[in-house]
């Protein structure tokens, strides 16, 4: 049996997400973004008193233990608001903490998650660096073990909340006979703190695009990293990477779709406000086409998130569904966006309206976490048959709760 509707748990963080964006954040985000000013204490407080933090962690490791589902939602309300609010839920409760959650031991749960899903410690996810993007295995930092150590030296590019996390899921080389020959069973993930010696880390500069939000670099120069911050086994680093990027692109896409609708409802005011011709532009053939593109675009994203998180809540695999959700997402909030400073006319090419935020935030989640050439590249291999998703060690725990409500 299908049910598409919502628990009541799941209108409850829907709505309370709502009221606290609308209150707390919607406000003051247009000067934030002009500043380009990411204002850490109302952002992250107000996230962290609603749980938002530790979202989908369970409540033994300090989370909130609600399932999936409410992930995406948060994701679709956060970025409704402000696409910066949602990359938190990316790289924080997504790619880190689930990765964490599924491939932690005890004490690094205990050492990391806890803080990171009470909200007392945030966390980031270091994978690109300068000459590797798409192509992971191009990657350059290496790790070196001595002694009881792991002694991590590179630089990693592109990083979202580089210069405000306290830990980072970072990516190395450990075996550079497989580095290379690109093979990438020679790739390790590892826990590396801000507070760590010979870490340092910056600001992206001149970026055009989520200004409210904080996107850097971090070096490591000879950094030493005890043996016990190794997530996973040693050579699993890139199916770690892989994992996590199921969980991050699932904030994306959803977070795309909450963008997709901010976009339609500035787009149906303005509609209705402006006129030409003696008629509001509402009444415009070619003005409602873009409307109802944007409705169309909205309700098919939203579909194919929820049924990514509907997946996650069972236990399955969804590398491929959630994939999808987040291509299809992500490029259909861009089509949304230029759409609305269309329809704002010279109005939209002015800070003044929300549309041209809309339109610099969207392009990002176009090139993170898979670009567009990437997502179709693998999609057009699953049909194929060139890819196909093998079992991994360890899989992202179900949620019953989830289950029950939906199955
Ligand atoms: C705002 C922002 C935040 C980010 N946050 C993070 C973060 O927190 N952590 C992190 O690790 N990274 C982060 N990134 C980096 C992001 O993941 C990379 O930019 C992305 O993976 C693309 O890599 P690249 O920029 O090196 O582009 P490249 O890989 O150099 O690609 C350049 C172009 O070539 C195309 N291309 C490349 N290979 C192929 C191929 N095989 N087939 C077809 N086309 C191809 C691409 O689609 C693209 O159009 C962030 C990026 C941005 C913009």
């Amino acid at each position: 049996m299908i049910d598409f509707s919502l628990s009541d748990e799941q209108k409850l963080l829907e709505q309370s997400v709502r009221e606290w964006g609308s209150k707390e954040v919607a406000p003051f985000i247009r000067e934030n973004d002009r500043r380009h000013h990411f204002d850490r204490e109302r952002i992250l407080g107000g996230m962290a008193k609603l749980g938002l933090l530790g979202i989908s962690v369970p409540q033994e490791y300090g989370g909130a233990g609600m399932d999936y589902v409410c992930l995406g939602l948060a994701s679709e309300e956060l970025e409704y608001v402000d696409t910066s609010l949602r990359v938190i839920m990316s790289v924080h409760a997504g790619l880190n903490c689930l990765t964490l959650l599924t491939w932690g031991t005890e004490d690094q749960k205990k050492r990391y998650l806890v803080p990171q899903a009470q909200g007392r410690k945030i966390a980031g996810y270091g994978l690109t660096e300068p000459s590797a993007g798409s192509d992971v295995r191009g990657m350059q930092t290496t790790a070196v073990r001595k002694g009881d150590r792991w002694v991590i030296s590179g630089e990693k590019s592109w990083i979202s909340l580089a210069d405000v996390a306290d830990n980072f899921l970072v990516f190395a080389w450990t075996d550079q006979e497989k580095k290379k020959q690109r093979d990438p069973g020679g790739i390790s993930a590892f826990i590396v703190e801000r507070s760590f010696k010979g870490f340092s880390s910056g600001p992206m500069k001149e970026k055009w695009g989520i200004l409210a939000g904080n996107t850097g670099f971090f070096k490591m120069d000879e950094v030493e990293v005890p043996e016990e911050n190794v997530i996973g086994r040693l050579g699993e680093g890139f199916k770690i990477a892989m994992f996590a990027l199921d969980q991050g692109r699932f904030t994306v896409a959803a977070g795309a779709t909450g963008l997709i609708r901010a976009c339609r409802d500035a787009s149906v005011a303005y509609a209705k406000q402006r006129k030409t011709f003696g008629v509001e532009i509402g009444q415009h053939q070619l003005v409602k086409e873009m409307i109802a593109g944007m409705e169309s675009d909205y309700q098919s994203a939203r579909l194919l998130w929820l049924r990514s998180g509907w997946l996650k809540n069972n236990g399955l695999r969804n590398t491929r569904e959630t994939g999808l959700a987040k291509w299809f997402a992500t490029v259909a909030s861009e089509r949304a966006a230029g759409d609305c400073v269309q329809i704002h006319g010279a109005n939209g090419y002015s800070d003044e309206y929300p549309a041209g935020r809309f339109y610099r935030n969207c392009k990002g989640a176009v090139i993170y976490e898979g670009t567009r050439e990437i997502h179709k590249v693998m999609q057009a291999d699953y049909l194929l048959g060139y890819r196909v998703d093998r079992p991994t060690r360890c899989e992202l725990p179900a949620h019953s709760e989830g289950v029950k409500s939906q199955v």
